[in-house]
């Protein structure tokens, strides 16, 4: 029997009222995002550190976290992954993978200082990212960086960039920047932000500053905007809107300002197990997502958990199919006899 979640939303049946307990049929119906979870970016880079554990043996070093996912890191960690925040602390000549979020140029720097055999799993729209941010700063732009303070991909995409960087990270930030030459401007932005935070942003810029340049659409990637694009639309037709993703996942964050913006209440899930019935009390309906750095697994093992509340009906959102991936570097690619990885190979 289903053990209901909130028994004042009961059938007015003699039944019920009697006992004030749900019904064996469903109370709380599902359903589950399309699309969530990983992204082509994540596959990628967790595929390379598995692949660099099975070619050259444990220990593979990861600078940062490969993605912002505990389970994930910890499950590589048991497999014999160090993670490192610091370059300094890896053996020299030791085998190494940049991070998804990518990387400064004083890191790859002092990985060659180092003679590390780099494997560089930064995320291809990171580096698009990245490869615009010099084209600017090679036309003589002062480059703004749209983005999170702190977040390893701002601070590796600030850190690709020969001179100083200014971070908009607010309306205000917008607001308030002041800039050497607003003939000689330009932005870029971090792959994972709001959209349309982002887009009230760059407003701001333009009106500011009518000569800045930037992509013709902002850099948030395919994978970030088709999470919140879901979650916009599922916002609309369930009660509670469950996030599956790290407290420093900033596209898992965004999904639950999303939701939270469109009327809906939201909450992250870190782990699914924790989980409690008063944090689903009333909610008939809910919506389940996963920011682009959560496995599955966990997506499952927060629909048993619904289940063990009483959640029977499950239905699919119609959504995106996403059918981008990105290709392995060449030194995983090949077959394992004819690796030939070199210091700093990508
Ligand atoms: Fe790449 Fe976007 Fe995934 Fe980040 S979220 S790893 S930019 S695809």
């Amino acid at each position: 029997v289903a053990r209901c979640l909130d028994d004042t939303v009961l059938p007015s049946t003699p039944l019920f009222l009697a006992t004030r307990r749900c019904p064996p049929t469903p109370c709380m119906d599902i359903t589950l995002a399309q699309p969530r979870g990983f992204c082509a970016g994540v596959v990628r880079a967790v595929d390379i550190v598995e692949r660099a554990l099975q070619r050259f043996g444990p220990p593979v070093y990861v600078y940062h976290e490969i993605v912002h996912n505990p389970h994930v890191v910890e499950d590589l960690r048991r497999r014999g992954a160090v993670f490192v925040d610091h370059i300094a602390d890896i053996p020299r000549g030791s085998r190494t993978v940049f991070s998804a979020h990518g990387v400064s140029l004083a890191v790859v720097e002092a990985a060659r200082a180092r003679d590390l055999q780099v494997v560089d799993a930064t995320c291809p729209l990171v580096t698009k990212v990245h490869l615009q941010a010099q084209r600017y700063a090679a036309e003589g732009c002062e480059v703004l960086l749209i983005g999170h303070r702190g977040h390893p991909e701002m601070e590796g995409t600030r850190g690709q960039l020969e001179g100083p960087a200014q971070i908009i990270e607010t309306i205000d930030d917008a607001r308030s920047v002041e800039v050497g030459n607003p003939g000689q401007l330009a932005y870029v932005t971090q792959t994972t932000l709001s959209v349309d935070d982002t887009a009230g942003i760059i407003e701001v810029l333009q009106q500011r500053f009518p000569q800045i340049q930037g992509p013709a659409l902002e850099d948030i990637c395919y994978a970030t905007q088709n999470r919140q694009n879901a979650v916009k639309a599922l916002a609309g037709e369930v009660d509670l809107v469950l996030v599956v993703g790290a407290r420093n996942s900033s596209n898992s964050n965004r999904l639950v300002e999303v939701a939270r913006r469109n009327g809906t209440r939201a909450e992250l899930v870190e782990d699914p197990a924790q989980i409690t019935a008063d944090q689903v009390r009333g909610a008939g309906r809910i919506g389940v997502t996963a920011g682009a750095s959560a496995p599955e697994a966990l997506v499952q093992q927060l629909l048993d958990r619904l289940r063990e509340f009483g959640a029977q009906n499950l239905r699919h959102q119609p959504g995106v199919e996403e059918t981008i991936t990105f290709r392995l570097p060449k030194t995983l690619r090949e077959p394992a006899s004819e690796s030939k990885p070199q210091a700093g190979s990508h």
